[in-house]
């Protein structure tokens, strides 16, 4: 078994909680220590359980609370270099750290990890893609554009979870000063609601049962229009009872077993 429960999703903190039969771990901590443990508490995990903290890049809205969490509970944080390099000021002494290679493959605590490359503006970004044997998700939330790399890390998974940042007209004609629009939409930015769309489209298999959409703008998109714009496109996937949940930055779950 894996569940997976969203903790928080959104430019302002991401965290994913994911459980096997035998462990827990997270997936970033992008929000205060004191929030991820509240939050951990809705979900019913003792933090002091956790066995792991992964971390897909060093942007504050991944890492926030994850040295804090690290000292206090002592719980190994997994890091590439390059990340680490560039979050190491804000993580602060780490209880311990190991250092994972992108691309490299690795074992723990019953997980199967494959952290893979993503284009984004920051220091070597991963999304993962996690087995237990079994089932398998993929989470890849803070990328400019589907690669061909992504794609194939992220076909043939029971669960996915992907962003699905901006309406492409909301983010025009928003409040966000230019230099940030341009960046959001770039290569090495957000996936839009549709490029979100289209990359699921060209996923989906008989195998993929859940999909959770991820990192949305509270500025420059709602669940509404992302929901609307990924179920228009992935119907077959819908009709075969697929579901699409949205992962929110105010509140935790849906929690997802597979
Ligand atoms: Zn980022
Ligand atoms: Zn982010």
């Amino acid at each position: 078994m894996i569940a997976i429960t969203p903790l928080a999703s959104g430019s302002s903190g991401n965290s994913y909680l994911i459980r096997n039969n035998e462990s827990s771990l997270l997936i970033d901590a992008g929000l205060s220590g004191k929030q991820i443990i509240e939050r951990l508490d809705c979900a019913g995990v003792d933090p002091c359980c956790l066995k792991a903290i992964l971390v897909s890049h060093a942007h504050m809205d991944h890492i926030k609370g994850i040295g804090v969490l690290s000292r206090k509970f002592k719980i190994p944080v997994f890091i590439n270099e390059k990340t680490f390099v560039a979050a190491e000021k804000t993580l602060g002494k780490l209880y311990r750290r190991e250092t994972f290679k992108t691309g490299k493959i690795f074992e723990y605590a019953g997980f199967k990890i494959h952290p893979f490359s993503v284009p984004h503006d920051c220091a070597d970004p991963v999304g993962f893609r996690i087995s237990n044997g079994t089932a398998r998700f993929g989470i890849a939330t803070d990328l400019g554009v589907a690669t061909g790399l992504v794609r194939n890390l992220l076909t043939g998974l029971n669960a996915v979870i992907l962003e699905s940042n901006h309406d492409p007209l909301m983010l025009r004609d928003g409040p966000y000063p230019w230099e940030l629009k341009q960046r959001v939409r770039s290569r090495l930015g957000h996936l839009s609601n549709d490029q979100s769309a289209q990359l699921l489209q060209s996923i989906v298999s008989d195998e993929l049962r859940v999909v959770i959409l991820a990192h949305m703008s509270e500025t420059n998109n709602t669940e509404e229009l992302a929901e609307r714009c990924v179920r228009e496109s992935l119907q077959a996937f819908l009709d075969q009872n697929g579901s699409i949940f949205c992962a929110t930055q105010s509140q935790i779950g849906p929690t997802v077993e597979l």
